[in-house]
This record gives structure tokens, sequence and C-alpha cells, in this order.
């Protein structure tokens, strides 16, 4: 079926369908890194993506948070409820990794005392700059009740993905999450969760390279990225199916 394309970005293409409220994200094996300025592809990445994503989706409905999933008609298409994606990142981190350690001197693998969430700018000519609370009024990206709605959010988020990941024998370092607001305003968790937008080690793995499963192969070249992604989708579908039963 011919479908318009409303919207294509780095890691996946949006379609319109016959119902207004609801679109489909076509996920994408291309892979970039550094703004863009790293590219390349991740054979299988856009299937095994969706399909984690549509896990941790559904776990986290399970877990009283509302997301934009509907269900998934192949294996690297979401249908989803059309929202307007509110222009934030808001990252969580459990671990110091990344950025962070870039920007603050904490050294790599320095387990923080409680998690930190943090909002992005996501704005790709301006590099997607950390905002702060004020700069996020000051620039109307969210209102004040919206910005404590996230970071309750983004929190339970991130103990219900912990928990998850813990079962999988992955720890969750840090991750990215989007939202947006469907057509009655209310606030929906949104884009996807995986291992392109999650930090996670492999806690059967002590080297500190062998254990990175996620798209820090990609970012450092340290090879082995489609293992990585198959690995991790094989042990969310592991627990997911141990969950169901
Ligand atoms: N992240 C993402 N998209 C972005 C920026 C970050 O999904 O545009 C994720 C990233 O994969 C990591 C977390 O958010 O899990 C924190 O990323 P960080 O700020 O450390 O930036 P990075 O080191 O990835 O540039």
């Amino acid at each position: 079926m011919s479908r318009t394309k409303i919207y294509e970005g780095k890691a996946k293409i949006i379609y319109a369908t016959e119902d207004s409220e609801i679109v489909i994200a076509d996920f994408k094996d291309d892979a970039t890194a550094f703004n863009a300025l790293k590219r390349g592809t991740i054979d299988g990445k856009g299937k095994i993506n969706c399909q984690i994503s549509q896990v941790l989706f559904q776990y986290l409905e399970q877990c009283g948070i509302a997301t934009h999933l509907i269900d998934c008609p192949s294996l690297n298409q979401m249908r989803v409820k059309k929202v307007k994606i509110l222009p934030l990142e808001v990252v969580v981190r459990n671990i110091a990794a990344g950025s962070l350690c870039q920007q603050t001197g904490l050294p790599l693998g320095t387990v923080l005392a409680q998690p930190l969430v943090e909002f992005y700018y996501k704005n790709d000519a301006l590099g997607d700059p950390l905002l702060t609370h004020d700069r996020l009024l000051l620039l109307k990206l969210a209102t004040s009740e919206q910005i404590d709605q996230l970071q309750e959010l983004a929190k339970k988020c991130d103990r219900a993905l912990c928990e998850f990941f813990s079962n999988c024998n992955l720890t969750l370092v840090d991750f990215k999450l989007e939202f947006g607001t469907d057509s009655n305003g209310q606030l929906l968790l949104a884009d996807e969760i995986s291992p392109d937008t999650c930090r996670l080690w492999d806690n059967l793995e002590s080297d500190p390279q062998n254990r990175v499963m996620d798209k820090d192969r990609f970012r450092q070249d340290l090879g082995k990225v489609e293992n990585a992604y198959e690995q991790v989708l094989e042990r969310v579908l592991a627990q997911s199916n141990f969950r169901s039963k």
C-alpha cells in the first residue's frame, strides 16, 4: 500500500494512515551519532529496535505509563497514536557515562546516588543543548506543570525499566525519552526505547568494552554492533515471554 510520508527522521519514517489520529512509524537500519556527523547502517536494526520498543512500551503501559503504542503490523513498523512531540529529550541517568562525564569530569561508571533527570533541547542546529528549568519556561518548551509531570514520569519509567533490564542481566546506565501530547492534550510516552536510545551494560561481562550492548558500539567503533542489538532483543523477548506466563 502506498502511504503518504509525513516526516523522515534519522532513524524512522512516519507515514499517515486513513485515520487522522493514527500514524505508522517505520524503523530504519540507518544509524547516526554525534549530531549526524557519523553515519552508517546497522543491519536489522529497524526490526530489532521496533520489537524491543514494542515490548518495553507494552510493559510500561502495564506499569501505568501511557504510551503512543497501538500495535505492530510488521517487525519494523509500529502503529502509534499521532502526537505533537515536545522538542525535548528527557534523559535519565543511573550511572555516569557519555556527556555527563565529558561535561562534569565524573569518572565513567560512577553510580549516581539517585537517578538524574535532565532535559535537552531537540535542536540539531544548536547541538541539542542541556536546558535548565527556567530555560524550559523561557523558551515555552513546557509548562511548569508539564516539567513536574515529565520528571515524575521519567523516574517512574526508570524504576520500571531498571527492574526489567536487570532481569535480562543488563544494567540500564542511562536513556533518553521523548513525549508528545495527543489531540486531548494528554502526555504520552513516544518515539522508541532501544539500544539506540539507552546505554545498556551486560552484567555477564566485566570487560569495559565487551559489556557495551548499545549504540556506543557504533559510536566508538567497538565492532559486533549487530550482535549486541540481537542479544538485547533476545533477552528482552525472553523476559517478556517469562512475564506473560
Ligand atoms: N541519547 C539519545 N539521543 C540523543 C542523545 C542522547 O538517544 O540525541 C541517549 C544516549 O543513547 C544515552 C543517553 O541518551 O543513552 C544520554 O546520552 P548523553 O547525553 O550522554 O549523550 P551522548 O554521549 O550519547 O552523546
